[in-house]
């Protein structure tokens, strides 16, 4: 069995095939956990903003998945206290992140780590004296869970290995065909019993470069990150205040994580932060913490590629969920989100069965 892809999705679908007695390899073009996967805002979280699309299916598995794993690799995933600030000229109101919650925790069922609570602002800035007190009424906490992604993915790729998965690095492939027939640069056609693409950003052009009919296609929508040299002493999911959007600071490294952005793009464009881009979250930034963050304290700056399910219209409202469509003795993964890698790559066994 090939696999083609050596992200989060990739690593995990090696995983669980070789955990079920697969006789599996994967290829990777570049280093593995080196693309998308190593670029998110680093969250296992549930996806509270999907509530509001109501994917509710997507935010239940996603719940249970965070909370499977803290107990699989406590080394590299920890329970993350969030506080979501609410101001009187915010666009949500208080019921409305409160209902969220409630949902939230509701769909976390009997997760250790569903309850919330509601804080005064006196409280707030008493926790966070930077936390900026104009117009603040109070807020909630609640709890999600953070990663070093690219640490937790390496740990998985090592759990595949020693399950029996050959995991190749700078093996790029050009074709797979619905024969199970897998073709790498200047090589003969390898033979599979089932090749399967997770490519990530990149399964559409695969598929389509390979002649397979797809029925769903990928929205491809860069988030950028920057990491800001100063401590974050406290973890807010808050409004931007230009358009409103929900955006992260998180405590990263010693520095602070600010994230993300939306901005569709094409396959063939670099994937890079623009400077608009750490504007507009240095803009968020000032919004909720003082003193504001300049361009200098900046220390990092990283993007990567959304692959999501195709929607019209709004980045924003696409969906996050993913689809596995097979095409023969071939099986292409569309979507996702780094959480629920483990729950696609169990749905894996049954299809290639
Ligand atoms: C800005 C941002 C923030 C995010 N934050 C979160 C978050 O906090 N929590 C969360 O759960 N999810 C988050 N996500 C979503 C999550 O990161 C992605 O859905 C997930 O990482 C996708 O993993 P993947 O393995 O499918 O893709 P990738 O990690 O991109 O892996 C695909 C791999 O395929 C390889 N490849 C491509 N073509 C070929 C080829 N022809 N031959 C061989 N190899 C090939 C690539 O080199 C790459 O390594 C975020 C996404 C973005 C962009």
């Amino acid at each position: 069995m090939a696999i083609v892809g050596g992200g989060i999705n990739g690593l995990c679908c090696a995983w669980e095939l070789a955990r079920q007695g697969h006789d599996v390899e994967l290829f990777e073009r570049g280093r593995l956990m080196d693309e998308t996967s190593r670029a998110s805002s680093k969250l296992l979280h549930g996806g509270l903003r999907y509530l509001e699309t109501l994917q509710l299916r997507l935010v239940r598995e996603a719940l249970a998945e965070r909370d499977q794993w803290f107990e699989r690799a406590p080394q590299w995933a920890r329970p993350l206290s969030i506080v979501i600030p609410i101001y009187g000229h915010g666009k949500r109101s208080r019921w409305q992140f409160g209902l969220g919650l409630w949902l939230y925790r509701r769909l976390a069922a009997h997760s250790p780590h569903r309850d919330y609570h509601w804080l005064p602002a006196e409280e707030l800035t008493a926790i966070d004296p930077g936390l900026n007190p104009n117009g603040l009424i109070g807020g909630y906490r609640f709890t999600d869970g953070q990663m070093d992604d690219q640490q937790l993915g390496l740990w998985v790729a090592e759990q595949a290995r020693q399950a029996g998965a050959r995991l190749h690095e700078q093996a790029p492939v050009e074709r797979i065909d619905s024969q199970g027939r897998l073709w790498q640069q200047g090589e003969e056609a390898r033979q599979f019993d089932t090749v399967v693409n997770v490519a990530g950003p990149w399964a559409e052009q695969l598929a389509r470069n390979s002649g397979l009919n797809l029925t769903h296609g990928l929205d491809l929508v860069r988030g950028s990150h920057i990491v800001l040299n100063r401590p974050c002493h406290q973890a807010y999911l808050a409004e931007h205040p230009q358009d409103r959007r929900i955006f992260f600071i998180l405590p990263w490294k010693e520095g602070t994580l600010l994230g993300t952005t939306e901005v569709r793009q094409a396959l063939d464009e670099p994937i890079a932060c623009s400077d608009a881009e750490a504007q507009y979250l240095l803009d968020a930034y000032g919004n909720i913490v003082q003193p504001a963050a300049t361009a200098t304290e900046i220390r990092e700056r990283f993007a990567g590629l959304r692959p999501l399910l195709r929607s019209r219209g709004n980045a924003n409202h696409a969906s996050r969920e993913y689809t596995i469509e097979r095409t023969g003795k071939a099986i292409n993964v569309l979507g996702g989100k780094w959480t629920t890698a483990p729950a696609l790559a169990r749905k894996l066994p049954a299809i290639v069965r």
